[in-house]
């Protein structure tokens, strides 16, 4: 039984403030909704402040992105051995507006999954087609090409301490959702192409949904066979919304 986990994407938004508020919030409501997981990924200058607010919690937290390196002369990167001194349990690695913004090739992507593997730090290995892409038909392609990547680099095995959250690019921060059933296709597929190497890693890896999941909509979709949660953007930066999806999941 593979247990459900609910991450709040901040992006680059935030305060010392609004983030105190933010977690005071998800704090007071955690215990409502113990049957799922909770995480949480601030930018990376309020790591400090969201390690000192959450340590003794049960909210995880992490960051939106790492460098591929471990250290070096890369002027304005962060390393993974840098997210371990905060004790994150988690990384989020190739978002969408990091593969588009930045030009996060699926290499790269593969590369810095490994970094975090590397020091037991868990990825969450975002994939996703564009709107074009899934009009031309080949979302498929475009997902299976994204896994491929990381599974040509690191393996099977290596979704034993990894996420997979599953964004359709279209969906993210547009208000559009994908239906339960689009949503719950590609999952299955994700799943499919997993089982292909190792059945039993395909049943315990948890694949996540991303892509305007809020409230109203948590639940229909969470109730899908294949989807184990969510990566929440816009509605995690307020905690009553990050929390009645999390309720939604239980
Ligand atoms: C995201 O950025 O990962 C995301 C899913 O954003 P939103 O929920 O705002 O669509």
């Amino acid at each position: 039984m593979r247990r459900k986990l609910v991450a709040g994407n901040w992006k680059m938004n935030g305060s010392a403030d609004s983030i105190r508020q933010l977690l005071d919030g998800i704090k007071a409501g955690a215990a409502e909704v113990a049957a799922v997981d909770l995480a949480v990924f601030p930018p990376f200058v309020y790591l400090g402040l969201v390690e000192q607010q959450l340590s003794g919690s049960s909210i995880a937290w992490g960051t939106q992105n790492l460098s591929e390196h471990a250290s070096g002369a890369y002027t304005g990167e962060v390393a993974g051995p840098m997210l371990q001194d905060f004790h994150c349990a988690y990384v989020i690695v190739g978002h969408s507006e990091r593969r588009t913004l930045y030009g996060e090739t699926d290499e790269v992507v593969a590369r810095k999954f490994a970094a975090a593997r590397k020091l037991g730090i868990k990825p969450i290995l975002c994939v996703g087609e564009t709107l074009d892409e899934r009009e031309q038909g080949v979302t498929e392609a475009v997902v299976g090409r994204q896994l491929k990547a990381v599974l040509d680099l690191e393996g099977i095995a290596a979704f034993n301490d990894a996420v997979i959250a599953y964004e359709p690019v279209w969906a993210i921060g547009t208000g559009r959702t994908a239906t339960p059933q689009q949503a719950q296709d590609v999952h299955a597929f994700i799943r499919a192409e997993l089982a292909k190497l190792d059945p039993a890693v395909a049943a315990k890896t948890a694949i996540l949904y991303g892509g305007s999941m809020k409230p109203s909509n948590a639940g229909e979709l969470m109730a899908m066979s294949d989807i184990d949660g969510g990566l929440i953007g816009g509605a995690s930066l307020n905690a009553q919304e990050f929390l009645a999806i999390a309720k939604a999941g239980c």
